[in-house]
C-alpha cells in the first residue's frame, strides 16, 4: 500500500519466558527481522529436517529491544526519533497519519505507544510542531464495538455509550465527545490532563495524541491517530472459539482494520497495474499482469475495478476512514516477544506486517 511504513519492534524475554527456558528466536539484521523455527529440530522421533528453519522479512525498521548492553538495542528514544518524527513532520504537512502497534498480547504494545517514556508521552517537547498551531486531543477506548471517553472520569461500565456519527463534509466522528485544546502560545505539556499508570490524570498534559490545526498563514489542519490495539491473537476465530470469557471474543475493530488495510494494498496495486497495462496497451495488451481481485471486464486498465473498502464495518475503521488510504500516511509497529514460546504468534505478526505494505 502506498504511504505505508512498517516497523518490527522485538522486546526483551519476559520473566516467564525466562523461567520457561525461552529461547531467542527472532533476531534483525538492518532491515531484515529473522524468525527461526526450532520445532524442526526438535523432533522426537529423531528423523526429518535436522536444519533449522529460518524465515526473513523485510521491513522499514526492525528495532532490537531484547537487551540494553546489546550494540542494536533500540531504546525508546531512538523509535520516537524514527516513528514519532515522522508521525509529527507528516502531520505538519497536512496528512492524516495512523500509527498503530500491532501484536500479541504482552508483545509491547502499550509499552512502545506510551512507556516509560513511550512514543507519545514524553514530556520534553522536541517535535517540529508549527510555530503556531492548535490542537485538539481526545482520548478513547473502544471495546466490544462501543466507545468510550477516556478523558472524563465515569463509571466504566455505564460510560460505553458514544455513538460514531457521520458528517457529510467533517467525515466520522464521535457524537458528544469533549476535546480538550491547547494553543501554541500556551505550554504545550501544561494541559488539562496526563497518563500515569494507564489513568488520566487532570493536571498536566501530554500533547501528542492530536488534531492539528495550523491557522497561520496558510491553512493546515490535520489528525494522528494513535492506536493501541486489541492483541491480535483476537483475530484468529481458532483462538476465540473455545474461550467463553468475556472479551474473548473476536475482536470486530482487528479484524476490518486487516481488511480496510489489505484491501488498500490491492486497490494501490491494481492502481499501479491497471497504468502499467495502459502504458502496455499498444502491444495487445497482454502485459502478464494479474487481473484485479475484483475481476472486471477484458477491458483495458483504466477501466479496472477498485475493490469496495468496508471502513463502516466496525467502529475502528470508520472513525479512522479519513486517515487510511487517500491523503493520509500509516506507520505500523508490529511489536513481538523474542522467545521460542511465542513462534506461533510472532509468525502470524511478522507476515500480517509485512502484507500490510
Ligand atoms: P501489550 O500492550 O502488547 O499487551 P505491554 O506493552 O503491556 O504489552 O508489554 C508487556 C510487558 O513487557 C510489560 O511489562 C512491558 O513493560 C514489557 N515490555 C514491552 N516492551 C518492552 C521493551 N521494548 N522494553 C522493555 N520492556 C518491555
Ligand atoms: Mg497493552
Amino acid at each position: 500500500m502506498a504511504n505505508v511504513r512498517v516497523a518490527v519492534r522485538v522486546r526483551p524475554l519476559s520473566k516467564r519466558e525466562t523461567k520457561e527456558g525461552g529461547r531467542i528466536i527472532v533476531e534483525v539484521d538492518g532491515k531484515v527481522a529473522k524468525i527461526r523455527n526450532l520445532k524442526v529440530d526438535n523432533r522426537p522421533d529423531g528423523f526429518g529436517d535436522s536444519r533449522e528453519k529460518v524465515v526473513a522479512f523485510g521491513f522499514d525498521y526492525c528495532y532490537w529491544s531484547v537487551n540494553p548492553e546489546d550494540p542494536q538495542y533500540a531504546s525508546q528514544d531512538m523509535v520516537f526519533q524514527d516513528l514519532g518524527t515522522e508521525v509529527l513532520s507528516g502531520a505538519a504537512k497536512g496528512y492524516n497519519i495512523c500509527l498503530f502497534a500491532y501484536g500479541q498480547t504482552g508483545s509491547g504494545k502499550t509499552y512502545t505507544m506510551l512507556g516509560t517514556p513511550g512514543l507519545f508521552i514524553r514530556e520534553e517537547d522536541s517535535a517540529p510542531l508549527p510555530s503556531s498551531c492548535r490542537i485538539k486531543v481526545s482520548f478513547l477506548e473502544i471495546y466490544n464495538e462501543r466507545v468510550r471517553d477516556l478523558l472524563k472520569q465515569s463509571d466504566q461500565k455505564k460510560s460505553y455509550t458514544l455513538r460514531v456519527r457521520e458528517h457529510p463534509e467533517m467525515g466520522p466522528y464521535v457524537q458528544g465527545e469533549p476535546l480538550w485544546s491547547w494553543r501554541s502560545e500556551t505550554k504545550l505539556n501544561s494541559g488539562k490532563c496526563w497518563i500515569s499508570n494507564n489513568k488520566w490524570k487532570r493536571q498536566s498534559c501530554p500533547h501528542r495524541q492530536a488534531i492539528l490545526e495550523n491557522n497561520l498563514p496558510s491553512e493546515i489542519a490535520s489528525k494522528i491517530n494513535l492506536v493501541d490495539l486489541a492483541g491480535s491473537e483476537r483475530a484468529d476465530p481458532s483462538y476465540c472459539k473455545d474461550r467463553i470469557t468475556e472479551g474473548a471474543n473476536i475482536n470486530k475493530s482487528l479484524v476490518t482494520l486487516g481488511i480496510v488495510i489489505s484491501t488498500l494494498a490491492q486497490n494501490s496495486q491494481a492502481f499501479s497495474s491497471c497504468q502499467s497495462l495502459s502504458s502496455a496497451a499498444s502491444d495487445g495488451g497482454d502485459s502478464g499482469i494479474p487481473s484485479s481481485p475484483s475481476g472486471t471486464s477484458s477491458g483495458a486498465g483504466p477501466s479496472r475495478k477498485q475493490s469496495y473498502i468496508p471502513y463502516r464495518d466496525s467502529v475502528l475503521t470508520w472513525l479512522l476512514k479519513d486517515s487510511l488510504g487517500g491523503n493520509s500516511k500509516t506507520i505500523m509497529v508490529a511489536t513481538v516477544s523474542p522467545s521460542h514460546t511465542c513462534y506461533s504468534e510472532t509468525m502470524s505478526t511478522l507476515r500480517y506486517a509485512s502484507n500490510a505494505k
